[in-house]
């Protein structure tokens, strides 16, 4: 029986919601990854493991910095993995959308994310307002999950 020697948490690049996975490094060298799909990954090595993390756009808890979340409304210590005994327990965990109340500000956010606006108009018929640095679309067009 394997054991556990090294666990991390890895965040997904879409703050302020915080998407989780857990990366757990065994003792016979191996590692697997549990994602917030409630998936679990086998890797033969933990480079293997923190590769495909880094691909997938996720980023090692314990590298973030403040600087990463400049414009965002939470501070590093607001980045709590989730607890749980079993996988079961946290799977609905792994998946936190930040509660936002102020669109405006979860506008600012996502324009900020993006490196600020283009000087072009977003492509949408009929809208005029500025669209995303590196994108066709305004913020309102290009989140529409958002509900604006
Ligand atoms: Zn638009």
């Amino acid at each position: 029986m394997k054991a556990v020697s090294r666990l991390e948490w890895w965040l997904m690049d879409s703050l302020p919601d915080l998407e989780w996975a857990r990366l757990r490094a065994f003792d016979d060298g191996t590692a697997d990854v549990f994602d917030c799909d409630g998936k679990m990954h086998a890797f033969a090595t933990l480079d293997d493991a923190r590769d495909w993390l880094c691909e997938d756009e996720f980023v090692r808890l314990d590298r973030l910095e403040a600087q990463d979340l400049t414009g965002i409304p939470l501070r590093l210590e607001d980045l709590l993995p989730p607890r749980g005994l079993t996988e079961a327990e946290l799977l609905p965990r792994m998946f936190q959308r930040f509660q936002l109340d102020d669109p405006e500000l979860r506008k600012s956010i996502l324009v900020s994310q993006h490196g600020g606006l283009s000087e072009t108009t977003c492509q949408e018929h009929g809208c005029t307002r500025k669209s995303l640095l590196g994108m066709f679309l305004c913020v309102e067009h290009g989140y529409p999950q958002y509900g604006w």
